[in-house]
């Protein structure tokens, strides 16, 4: 589309440009639905509107500067830089949260294991201030869309990475969402014994030869927050042994996984005593949760 080239300067319509970012991103992602997202993220990003309004003015005329911003992070992305890291952002339950290079990112996927946790907060009365414990937090994506919708709770929230608290730091005070943030390595710091009444992670559990590590945002996130020896489950197996020490009485574990899986966590959940092990599936109708 050589359009904008055709008009004199400052008359480029926001609509067409974003068609334009859609086309050169699909001919790169081969993904319309991810393409057109991004593209929105873009446009959004550089002209701060929200997407109602791109939908509802698309002749809306944008600048020389802000066209190039546009191209800029469009080439950007070209190159395979994630979106969330060019952008520095990415929303997870409706949260707005700091990206970088030091954090996986977030992924929608992860939701459905917020959404258990709160399906598990919801059994205890509602008298017990809940207490919760999120392992290897990274943003803090996890623990600050609990603490956003159990606001009486309190968050502890652990990572190993030093610049992967700082993040959370910044998401927890920018959001105005108060969680405690711990440096640890998974239960090492972690005085409190028996006390919580939940605890989530979504910790690695790639396997180191898994082709999906060469495709994607995964190239550009840390190793460390996506890949587990034993074929992806040693931490999950180091998660699982250690969480009985730290539960409460009635307490919940809740862990996310790769969706082939699932049955290796159940049993090694149901082997350290705990009961009532189910999986719930994702948006994608693929295994991602066991709790117990
Ligand atoms: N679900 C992510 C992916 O497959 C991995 C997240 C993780 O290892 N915790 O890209």
């Amino acid at each position: 589309m050589v359009w904008a080239d055709n008009l004199p300067g400052g008359t480029m319509q926001i609509g067409a440009v974003y068609r334009e970012a859609l086309q050169k991103l699909n001919a790169f992602l081969n993904d319309r639905e991810v393409s057109s997202i991004e593209a929105y993220f873009i446009v959004s990003e550089v002209l701060k509107k929200d997407k109602t309004f791109l939908l509802t003015y698309p002749e809306y005329e944008i600048s020389d500067k802000e066209y190039d911003s546009i191209q800029k992070i469009v080439n950007e992305r070209l190159s395979g830089r994630p979106i969330a890291h060019i952008l520095g952002k990415r929303e997870f339950w409706s949260l707005n949260l700091k990206v970088n290079e030091h954090t996986l990112i977030p992924r929608p996927d992860t939701e459905t294991l917020v959404e258990q946790a709160l399906l598990c907060a919801s059994k205890f009365d509602s008298g017990v201030r809940l207490r919760i414990l999120d392992l290897g937090t990274g943003t803090g994506a996890v623990a600050l869309a609990l603490k956003s919708e159990l606001p009486d709770a309190v968050v502890d929230a652990v990572d190993y990475s030093e610049e992967a608290l700082k993040v959370a730091e910044f998401n927890s005070t920018n959001l105005n969402l108060p969680i405690n943030l711990i440096n640890s390595d998974w239960f090492s710091k972690i005085k409190a014994r028996h006390q919580y009444h939940l605890i989530v992670s979504n910790p690695p559990y790639i396997a180191d030869n898994d082709p999906h590590l060469k495709e994607g945002d995964v190239r550009f996130e840390p190793r460390t927050a996506l890949v587990a020896p034993m074929n992806g489950l040693y931490d999950i197996l180091n998660i699982v042994r250690k969480s009985g020490d730290y539960l409460a009485n009635n307490g919940y574990l809740l862990l996310e996984h790769g969706y082939q899986q699932a049955g290796d966590v159940k049993l090694l959940m149901n082997y350290a005593g705990f009961t009532q092990v189910e999986t719930v599936k994702d948006l994608g109708y693929n295994d991602r949760v066991t709790l117990g």
